[in-house]
Order: structure tokens, then C-alpha cells, then sequence
């Protein structure tokens, strides 16, 4: 597999937000959403490559029992079962970060964590924003992970403006539970980051969806291996 990086800190986003965990960055994503903060990761070669057991290993140099599997676009390697196995085997708790664009049945997952994405996200160049809008949202592939897998359901927000497109998103998923909805300001800064979420609490408070910290920006600013 190719990793782009694997390092130890803080989960900051969703419902296990402040929990220490180790972070798998596999590389590859053809979305290019246009504020993508793991840019670094697009590339399906952006990393070097690892064998499953050599990944275990490097978890295992740290004391946590979460695991996060994210990108990039973790959904679409097609050697995920074979490390999620062996993690399993270990009795890690494992989260995986997924846009929710590629659905595997069956494999080892404690928390999906989805984050499907909204125009807010389409890239300005043409050529970027036609593969992207192609992509970017899968009803059914959606569907088949919330009605097989725990999960939380991350919406990145822009603006009040995106309210309408969410709602409508989460009635074409049907079966989505209110509780299981977050939003998230979209934010690359700490300054950006505390800017936004006020209008987000807002948000949140008028619509009962929970709001999405983003600890590791609000704690670091976005730096790469946090
Ligand atoms: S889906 Fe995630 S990793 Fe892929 S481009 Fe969008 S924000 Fe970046």
C-alpha cells in the first residue's frame, strides 16, 4: 500500500474529537475539492510503499488502541481488508475517514466516519471540476455505508447558504439519523477556524445537528502530521 504518512496525535473532528489515536494517510483521491487540506495526498504514488505487516508495526510504536484509516480516499485501496483484518486481530478500534465514494462490504470498521461533499468543494478549473462533479456524491454508495456501518455524517460548511443543500442530501440518503449529523466550519487556519464557527454553532443550534470541532487546527494550525 502506498502510505503518504503515519503519525500519532489527537483525533479532531467527530464524536471521538480529543481522543489519542494513530493516523494512516494512504495516498490517492480523485476528488480535488478545492480547500482539500491533505493536498500533499492526492497522488496515487504520494507516499512510499508498505507491506501490511510493516504498517501494523509502525501502529504498534505507539500506545493507542484507536487507529484512523484515512487520505486521500482510504475506500478506494483495494488491499484495506488485509490491513483492517490484521488491525482487528489486535483489537484496535478503527475509524475510517471517507469521503463515501467507494463502498467494501464486510470489513472490520468501528466508525465510519463520511464526509460527503457539497458544491462548496468543486475546484475552479474546469477540467479538475468535471471530475470532481462526477464524483463527489454517490447516493447509493452512501446509503450502503450508513445502513451497513457505525457511522457519523460530516458535512464541511462554508456558509448559512449550504443548509439547503445539505438538508436535501441527507432526504436523497434517506435513513439518516438527525444525531449522526455534523457540521464542520471549513476552515484551512486557527483564524479562519474561529471565524466560522460561530455561524455554525448557529447553525447547529437552529437545525439540532451537532457541531464539528476541528482540534488538531484549533491546536496547531494545520500542520502536516497533526
Ligand atoms: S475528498 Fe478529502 S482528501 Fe479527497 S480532495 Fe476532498 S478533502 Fe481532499
Amino acid at each position: 500500500m502506498v502510505i503518504n504518512e503515519i503519525f500519532y496525535s489527537l483525533q479532531g473532528e467527530g464524536f471521538l474529537a480529543g481522543v489519542p489515536s494513530v493516523f494512516v494517510r494512504l495516498a490517492g483521491c480523485p476528488l480535488r475539492c478545492k480547500w482539500c487540506d491533505t493536498k500533499y495526498a492526492w497522488e496515487k504514488q504520494a507516499g512510499r510503499h508498505y507491506g501490511v505487516t510493516e504498517i501494523v508495526q509502525t501502529i504498534q510504536q505507539n500506545y493507542s488502541k484507536f487507529v484512523v484509516i484515512t487520505g486521500g480516499e482510504p475506500m478506494i485501496n483495494s488491499d484495506l481488508p488485509k490491513l483492517l483484518k490484521k488491525l482487528k486481530d489486535l483489537d484496535k478500534h478503527i475509524t475510517i475517514e471517507t469521503a463515501g465514494i467507494a463502498y467494501i462490504p464486510d470489513i472490520p470498521c468501528d466508525l465510519m466516519s463520511i464526509s460527503p461533499k457539497l458544491s462548496n468543494s468543486t475546484p475552479a478549473d474546469p477540467k479538475l471540476s468535471k471530475i470532481h462533479e462526477d464524483s463527489r456524491l454517490d447516493v447509493a454508495v452512501l446509503r450502503e455505508l450508513i445502513d451497513n456501518y457505525q457511522y457519523q455524517l460530516k458535512f464541511v460548511v462554508d456558509s448559512e447558504g449550504d443548509l439547503s443543500e445539505i438538508r436535501q442530501t441527507i432526504e436523497e440518503i434517506g435513513n439518516v439519523n438527525p444525531e449522526k449529523v455534523m457540521l464542520m466550519p471549513q476552515a484551512a487556519t486557527r483564524d479562519e477556524l474561529l471565524a466560522k464557527s460561530p455561524t455554525i454553532a448557529d447553525m447547529c443550534k437552529s437545525t439540532g445537528f451537532t457541531f464539528c470541532q476541528r482540534l488538531q487546527i484549533l491546536l496547531w494550525d494545520n500542520i502536516k502530521g497533526t
